[in-house]
């Protein structure tokens, strides 16, 4: 069993970035139970922000609409990997940020600067100290920038149509890579934060790959840059 260092002296944070159903969260997850890591899906809070504002009747086409009201709900992400979990003012709302509706609104309203910003305060907050594998768009761009490990996760769109359909029971195939290409448009294409690989991050490609090996390879990347770390650290002191 690999074991990391997270004491406040060697706070790791692994930035896991990349495309719609590029298997993030599954990765991440495993990385983090691994490694005994926290977890944080950033996804799921734009997602609660996205119900949030559909079951409020805002219009989420309308950028004004969505920025005037984007500071109201209060929205908490727990970071246990084996059990993650959103809510927004109290509410537990991992099953409903899945929906249809959510999948096809997300993306715009996580365009809108007023909506990151806010949730990039909660998302700062949230990593804290470190010892965190967060998953997201612009972790190693934006929100984490100082991330020990960065890396980019993508996978060819067929592989990827595959495992999302496969995930949500054996939905329609065309309609799912369809869904998933639409959201990686408006998230690469947008001003504020667009889908980038971050500086410094490490491409995986996981077409070919099984989650066992892709996780092997995050886990094997971090414990390299972690004895990187703490041999400086030595030396240094
Ligand atoms: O990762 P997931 O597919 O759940 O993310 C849903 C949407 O949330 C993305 O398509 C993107 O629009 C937005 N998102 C974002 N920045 C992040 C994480 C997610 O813009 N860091």
């Amino acid at each position: 069993m690999n074991s990391v260092d997270t004491t406040p002296d060697h706070s790791l944070v692994i930035a896991v970035d990349g495309t719609s159903g590029s298997g993030k969260s599954s990765t991440s997850r495993g990385v983090a139970d691994r490694l005994g890591l926290r977890y944080l899906d950033t996804g799921a809070m734009f997602r609660a922000m996205t119900w949030w504002l559909l079951r409020e009747g805002v219009d989420v086409r309308d950028a004004g609409a969505v920025a005037a009201v984007a500071g109201r709900p209060r929205i908490e992400s727990g970071t246990d990997p084996l059990a993650p979990t959103i809510t927004i003012d109290g509410e537990d709302v991992s099953v409903e940020i899945r929906s249809e509706e959510v999948n096809a609104a997300v993306s715009p309203v996580s365009a809108v600067p007023e909506v990151r910003a806010r949730l990039l305060d909660l998302q700062r907050e949230a990593i804290g100290a470190g010892g965190i594998v967060v998953e997201g768009r612009d972790i190693g761009s934006v929100v984490w920038p100082q991330a020990e490990v960065k890396v980019y996760l993508s996978a060819d769109p067929d592989a990827r149509a595959a495992r999302r359909a496969a995930e949500e029971g054996g939905s329609d195939l065309a309609s799912t890579q369809e869904s998933l290409l639409e959201r990686d448009r408006i998230d690469s294409g947008r001003a504020t934060a667009p889908l980038t690989m971050a500086e410094g991050a490490v491409h995986v490609d996981s077409t070919h790959l099984t989650l066992v090996e892709v996780i092997d390879r995050i886990v094997a990347l971090a414990t390299e840059v972690q004895a990187e770390v703490q041999a400086g650290a030595r030396e240094g002191a």
